[in-house]
């Protein structure tokens, strides 16, 4: 399947020197999202996926429709301040700075089965915060999966311990 014809690059977003990806264009065409979403699940239904966790913004476009195909639940990971009830935090370095992210506490139940879900994987930074966050909770990590993986920024090697897919790599 040509996934790749339905990514846009946008030079200079959101900032000058970055090459963006943009996965409007597949969002648009129903057989394109509905086939991204049935291989992104492909081989976890025998997984018994309890919760798929997706990180803010973009990962809240897949995480649910794989969390309904799964028949599972889904978690969202989201920047500070934005969940309503308590939550646990980890922060990760950026190349200037810091970053958080935050779970909330009763996401993820002490042995939940869970796949981490993402749009893309650049630096690893993300998901390795979120791999900490789930883990910390009691969570089993089954799979990290992501649409794209900018494979030159070596994110893989961060989430070494866990089982990474990815749908497109550049
Ligand atoms: P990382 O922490 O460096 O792996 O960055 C991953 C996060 O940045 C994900 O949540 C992505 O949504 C976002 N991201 C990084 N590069 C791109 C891109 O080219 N297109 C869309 N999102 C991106």
């Amino acid at each position: 399947m040509d996934f790749k014809s339905y990514i846009r690059d946008v030079p200079d977003f959101p900032k000058p020197g970055i090459i963006f990806k943009d996965i409007t264009p597949l969002l648009q065409s129903h057989w394109a999202l509905s086939s991204a979403a049935d291989s992104l699940i492909k081989d976890l239904k025998k997984e018994d996926i309890d919760k798929v966790v997706g990180m803010e913004s973009r990962g809240f476009i897949f995480g649910p429709m794989l969390a309904e195909r799964l028949e599972s639940g889904f978690v969202p990971i989201r920047k500070p301040g934005k969940l309503p009830y308590k939550t646990l935090s980890e922060s990760y370095n950026l190349e200037y700075g810091t970053d958080t992210l935050e779970i909330h506490v009763d996401g993820i139940t002490k042995g939940d089965r869970v796949l981490i879900h993402d749009d893309v994987l650049a630096t690893g930074g993300t998901a390795l915060a979120t791999t900490k966050l789930v883990e910390k909770l009691g969570g089993i990590i089954v799979q990290c999966n992501f649409l794209i993986e900018l494979s030159f920024l070596n994110g893989r090697e961060k989430i070494k311990p866990f089982k990474v897919k990815s749908l497109i790599t550049y």
